[in-house]
């Protein structure tokens, strides 16, 4: 099996090489990574300026690594389109840093890698650690590991896992639905030296459906690791009758 790795922390984040360390011993592995953090960068891609690369020894100097001054997105493109010398059987993106939950799956660069590789029916996976204090990546690094090995060759080409691992020992896994998570207290507004006003972007997620056990958000408040599918069709079925008659009517 052949496996890109991507993540939006950077090439040199921990998560990443804690991901590539445990893939290294199922796969054969590319690291395709951002030169510098990208997180909640989106699916934002590069197309002003020309995308610089450089080749990286990885410390064993198994897998070919290279980094990329653009998006976790532009990582996965150049991935499948210019450096890799046949398309991986699967794109993996992380291990994030942070939770990926709910509503953050739009923000996320680390999602976003993988949305880049379901668009090119690719099977994907990303995986957070859903801590911003916890650094130990090692329980996130072998459940996506023992996942790859029972269901990696079973994945449907344009879906993709979005898995959150809780910090600390997982009590099990659930798959589960993005909760209903919306930010609030957003803009903090202070002023600068020359007193002008400026807005700094932050806020604290509300989770309205937080209790409800079939979500990420609940399972992972519980000890468990939330295995998500998720799809980028943003069609909203539920009104194309009702748009087709209200339009017909014009
Ligand atoms: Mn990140």
């Amino acid at each position: 099996m052949r496996i890109l790795i991507s993540n939006d922390d950077g090439i040199l984040a921990e998560g990443i090489t804690v991901l590539r360390k445990a893939l290294e011993e199922i796969a054969e592995v590319f690291v395709i990574a951002p030169d510098r953090e990208r997180s909640a960068t989106g699916h934002k891609i590069t197309m002003h300026r020309p995308l610089r690369i450089k080749e990286l020894d990885a410390d064993a100097g198994q897998c070919r690594c290279w980094a990329v001054d653009g998006t976790p997105a532009d990582c996965v493109k150049l991935g499948l389109e210019a450096l890799l010398p046949e398309p991986p059987d699967l794109v993996v993106s992380g291990i994030n840093g942070g939770p990926n939950l709910g509503i953050d799956v739009l923000y996320s660069g680390t999602v976003s890698a993988a949305i880049e590789g379901i668009i090119n029916d690719i099977p994907s996976v990303a995986i957070s650690l859903a801590s911003y204090h916890d650094s130990d990546f090692s329980h996130a690094g072998s459940f996506v590991k023992e996942l790859i090995c029972r269901a990696g060759r079973y994945l449907p080409a344009r879906t993709l896992l979005n898995i959150n691992v809780p910090p600390g020992l997982p009590r099990g896994a659930r798959v589960t639905r993005l909760c209903n998570r919306r930010y609030i207290n957003v803009f903090e507004k202070r002023t600068d030296p020359r007193g002008r006003t400026y807005f700094w972007m932050a806020g604290e997620p509300l989770d309205l459906d937080a209790d409800d056990p079939e979500t990420d958000v609940c399972a992972v408040k519980n000890q468990y690791v939330s295995v998500t599918p998720v799809s980028f069709d943003l069609t909203d079925y539920r009104i194309i009758d009702d748009l087709k008659k209200w339009l017909a009517t014009k």
